[in-house]
C-alpha cells in the first residue's frame, strides 16, 4: 500500500560525524515523533539547515526534519534513508518522553521543526508539516492518533513549542492532532485498517448524567433522552 506523495522530501545530510549529527542510530528504530518549532521567526527550512552545517562542530542540538511553505528538508537520515539516526532534540533526563513512550526521545523519535514567520505562507507550510508527520507514521508504521508530542509537554519549563510557532497558522496543539490523523487517512486512503474507527455494538455503564442526542452530538441538538449515572446502555 502507498502513501499519497504529495510533496518532496529533500535529503541534505549535515556532515558525519559532528556534534549535531553523530551518525548512531536509533536504537529501538523509530517509535514517535517530537514536534516542534524553530522558535526563530523568518528563519526558513534551508537557512536552518545551513546553519546547523556551518555550527556542525560547535554544538549538538538537532533535529531530523526543517518544513517551511517552499521545501521539507531532512538534515539527519529518517524518512530518505532506511537508517534513521538520532538527533538531538531533547533533552535526556526529562520524564514524560519516557512515561508515554517507553523512550527518551532523542533514541526513538524523529524531531520535526516547523518554520514560520511573515515571509512564509503560514498554511502551506502547515499543509507540508502535518503531511510530513503523517508520512512517518505511515513509513515506521505508527499509529497516527497518538504518536506525536509537542516538545513543550516533554520540557514545560523551558520550551513553548510547536504551540508557539502554530499560532502563526491561526491553530492550536489540538488542531495540529486531529489534523494529522485526517491527512494519514487521506493520503492511505482510510486502508489502514487497525486505525480506522469503526463503530461496533457494546454495553458501558453512565458514570455522569449524560445527554444524549439528535443527529450530530453538539451542544447545539436537540437532547432525546437524560440517562443518570449508574444505568448500563
Ligand atoms: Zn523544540
Amino acid at each position: 500500500m502507498a502513501f499519497k506523495e504529495k510533496y518532496t522530501i529533500t535529503p541534505a545530510y549535515l556532515s558525519a560525524p559532528s556534534k549535531r549529527r553523530s551518525g548512531l542510530l536509533m536504537s529501538p528504530g523509530v517509535k514517535f515523533i517530537v514536534a516542534h518549532d524553530t522558535g526563530n521567526p523568518k528563519s526558513t527550512a534551508r537557512g536552518n539547515r545551513n546553519y546547523y552545517e556551518n555550527s556542525r562542530n560547535e554544538m549538538s542540538a538537532s533535529a531530523h526534519i526543517f518544513v517551511d511553505d517552499k521545501e521539507i528538508i531532512e538534515c539527519i537520515p529518517a524518512l530518505t534513508n532506511d537508517k534513521p539516526e538520532k538527533a538531538w532534540h531533547v533533552l535526556y533526563g526529562l520524564p514524560t518522553d519516557n512515561q508515554l513512550f517507553g523512550y527518551n526521545a532523542n533514541d526513538a523519535a524523529v524531531g520535526v521543526e516547523y518554520c514560520y514567520g511573515d515571509n512564509i505562507n503560514a498554511d502551506e507550510a502547515y499543509r507540508k508539516f502535518i503531511w510530513v508527520i503523517a508520512k512517518i507514521c505511515f513509513t515506521f508504521n505508527l499509529n497516527p492518533a497518538g504518536s506525536t508530542i509537542g516538545h513543550c509537554f516533554l520540557d514545560p519549563k523551558r520550551k513553548t513549542d510547536p504551540v508557539s510557532g502554530l499560532l502563526q497558522s491561526r491553530r492550536t496543539y489540538d488542531q495540529l492532532l486531529k489534523d494529522i490523523v485526517t491527512e494519514f487517512n487521506e493520503c492511505t486512503g482510510g486502508v489502514v485498517e487497525k486505525y480506522a474507527f469503526t463503530a461496533s455494538p457494546g454495553s458501558g455503564k453512565v458514570l455522569h448524567r449524560l445527554n444524549v442526542r439528535k443527529n450530530e452530538p453538539t451542544t447545539k441538538t436537540d437532547v432525546v433522552e437524560i440517562v443518570n449515572p449508574g444505568s448500563t446502555i
